[in-house]
This record gives structure tokens, C-alpha cells and sequence, in this order.
């Protein structure tokens, strides 16, 4: 059996190599490593694939997280509520900007977002919600958009780990995650989903005025050269990581597609345990499995999780500490806040490998030694 990891990307990387080293090459020979055309394709690119009109590359998911905040024009002190369920950059960067990070709790089934916890945190002060797609997974954006329009309030969708998935109005219309809030972002880490050979990272929104804003903080706030009208930053996604995005890009649906099949399988050889709860898949949604979370009762997750590093298969728990316990929020807290359903999934979800590469043999060796852990 092939060794097993949590993502495989050498072996991800051999299946495309010709066209990556193709595309790379073509950027070295340029020397356009800046700016070059590659990253006016991908925007484009993307652009058609998302079904959105703007797309302002940058330079990682933070990032876009950070330039989307201040696109908004919110004042210090500004409430933003976000999942404390969530990696750490979705929260930090309202932090960063001397705003208010106010951390909302997450449904048990679908690990994003609860509505009605959210609408609860509303205040005066509130002017932005920072929905989650954790794990692949949309957030119930029609609910959200209901409670944002209603209170005014700005929607940023962290889409990094669910770029691809679709989410669909009761009724109505498809639209791809990131697509449906004032604006998007993601990241182009090299695990996510849509992953390049180093950081990258964009935004998207429908708002042509919003987009030029968003355009000119990613460049220190420039209308043309050495004319700077916004403070703003440096972030750029650099010609080497857009060209090979161009290649994956053409690739993600298929690559979705068997993320699909490895959580299909994982489904079935789960199924009928009683401990375990596997990734529920909301009806108003494509899950794209960026991970493959499994809930655990009545088991002990270290335990599991030695078991299975000696029989070396890895996994990991996404995420042990919830923002809201995070030392680096300490002061915009109190000790006695709880958020019951995110402190009761933190002690009980475990993420197994998913990958676009795994063969059969590897998800049944998996499967059998988490099985014959808890059985
Ligand atoms: C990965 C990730 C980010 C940050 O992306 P980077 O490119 O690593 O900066 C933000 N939010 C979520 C939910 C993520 O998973």
C-alpha cells in the first residue's frame, strides 16, 4: 500500500507535472514574475468559473480576509461577529484592525454558522458576519443574508476551504460559495482545495465599486502609480503561483468529484456505528470536502488517535482551541463566555486523511483501524 498522508500532493503533482513545469517555465522565461499575465488570466479565469464579475488576486487567504475588512470602511470598535469555530485568520484579522471580534456559536450538524446564535450577538455596533464553509461545507447563507439585510449588516464568506461547493436558494438559484455576501474570500494554500506551489489568495464581489477599493488597498492604496489615495498594503499573488493555478483550475471539479467518492466511501464503511457521526451533508448544499471530520462519542480521542499514528495513518483535530479561548483574545472576552456546541465539537471531532489521490486499499485501511479501535 502506498504510505498514507493527510493530502498528497507529490503524487497530486505527478499526474499534472508536464503542463506545471510547461506553465512555470513559461513565467521564468517572461521574468514577468510580478504582475505577469498569468494573474490577469487566472482572475478572469476564475472569474468565469465563479460565475462573479471581480476578482482581485492577493497574496494569501489572510490577506483577503484583511483587504475585505477594509474594503468596508467600518471604524475602530466596529463589531464583526465570527464563528470561534474556525481557523484562526477568520478572527485575528478583525483583531488586527482594531475591530471587535464577537464569536458567534456553530450548528452541531453542519460545524458553521448557527442563525440564531448569530442574531443574538447583533448590537448597535454590529456592521459585518464572516460565515465560515468549514470543512467544505456551505454556511445557511440564505439565513444569514435574511439576518445581514435585515440589520444592514456587510456578509465577508470565508470560502478558503470551500472553494468549488454550491449552495442553493430553497427554490431558486445555485450559486457557488463565496459568490452570495457582499464579497468573498480564499486561499490558495497549497493543501486547500484549489491549492498552488506556495501562497496565494483572492477576493471576489459583484460590486464594481467595491472591487476597485478592494484593487487599490491590495496596492497600497494607488488610483496610478506613486499616487496613493487609501492606506492600504502590499499583496499581490505573484506569476509563478497564478500560472499554476491555470492549470489546476481546470481540474478542481474533478478533483471535487473525488473528494466525493473518498467521503462516499468513508460514509459507507462507517455507517451503523454508534459512536461515530459522519459529515452531515446539508441538503441546501454541495459539500466539497475540504476535510473529512467524523464526531466521536464516548471514545477517547488521543487513544484513537495514537492507535492510529502507529499504524501510520495520520490525523488531525481542525481545530483543538476555539478562537474564543485563544490567548490573543483574552481581552475581548469574558472568562464566563460560553458557546456550548462549539467547546462540545471541539473535544469530539477528528479529521481524517482526504485527499484527490487515495485509492481504495488506503480508505479501507483507514476505515478498519479506526474501526477496530472503537469496536
Ligand atoms: C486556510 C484558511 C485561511 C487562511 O488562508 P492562508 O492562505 O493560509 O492565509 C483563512 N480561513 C480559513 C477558514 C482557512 O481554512
Amino acid at each position: 500500500m502506498k504510505p498514507i498522508q493527510m493530502v498528497d500532493l507529490q503524487q497530486q503533482y505527478a499526474g499534472i507535472k508536464d503542463q506545471v513545469d510547461a506553465a512555470i517555465r513559461e513565467v521564468l522565461e517572461s521574468a514577468a514574475f510580478i504582475n505577469g499575465k498569468q494573474v490577469t488570466e487566472f482572475s478572469r479565469n476564475l472569474s468565469s468559473y465563479l460565475d462573479i464579475p471581480h476578482v482581485i488576486p492577493c497574496a494569501n487567504g489572510t490577506d483577503a480576509l484583511q483587504i475585505a475588512l477594509m474594503g468596508l470602511d467600518l471604524d475602530p470598535g466596529d463589531e464583526v461577529i465570527t464563528p470561534s469555530f474556525t481557523f484562526i485568520a477568520t478572527t485575528e484579522v478583525v483583531a488586527l484592525l482594531r475591530l471587535k471580534p464577537v464569536f458567534a456559536d456553530v450548528d452541531p450538524k453542519t460545524f458553521c454558522l448557527d442563525p440564531a446564535s448569530v442574531e443574538k450577538k447583533i448590537t448597535k455596533k454590529t456592521r459585518a458576519i464572516v460565515p465560515v464553509h468549514l470543512y467544505g461545507q456551505s454556511s445557511p447563507m440564505k439565513e444569514i443574508m435574511d439576518i445581514a439585510n435585515s440589520h444592514s449588516l456587510h456578509v465577508i464568506e470565508d470560502n478558503a476551504q470551500a472553494i468549488g461547493g454550491d449552495y442553493h436558494f430553497p427554490g431558486g438559484k445555485t450559486w457557488k460559495t463565496g459568490t452570495i455576501g457582499t464579497l468573498g474570500t480564499t486561499s490558495f494554500f497549497p493543501s486547500k482545495n484549489l491549492g498552488a506551489y506556495g501562497d496565494g489568495g483572492a477576493l471576489f464581489t459583484r460590486d464594481g465599486n467595491l472591487a476597485e477599493r478592494l484593487r487599490m488597498i491590495a496596492n497600497h492604496g494607488q488610483v496610478k502609480r506613486y499616487y496613493h489615495e487609501l492606506v492600504g498594503c502590499n499583496s499581490r499573488l505573484d506569476s509563478i503561483q497564478a500560472a499554476v493555478l491555470n492549470v489546476k483550475l481546470p481540474l478542481l471539479d474533478r478533483y471535487i468529484g473525488r473528494r466525493i467518492k473518498v467521503a462516499d466511501e468513508y460514509d459507507r464503511a462507517f455507517a451503523n456505528h454508534p459512536g461515530i457521526t459522519t459529515p452531515y451533508r446539508a441538503p441546501y448544499s454541495k459539500h466539497v470536502f475540504h476535510q473529512y471530520t467524523l464526531l466521536l462519542e464516548g471514545a477517547d480521542r488521543n487513544k484513537l488517535q495514537e492507535h492510529l499514528a502507529s499504524k501510520k495513518v495520520p490525523s488531525m483535530i481542525y481545530y483543538p482551541v476555539p478562537a474564543h479561548r485563544q490567548q490573543m483574545f483574552a481581552a475581548f472576552h469574558s472568562d464566563r463566555e460560553k458557546l456550548e456546541t462549539t467547546e462540545w465539537l471541539t473535544e469530539r471531532v477528528i479529521s481524517l486523511p482526504m485527499h484527490t489521490e487515495m485509492d481504495q486499499e488506503q480508505i479501507r485501511f483507514i476505515a478498519d483501524s479506526v474501526l477496530e479501535f472503537l469496536n
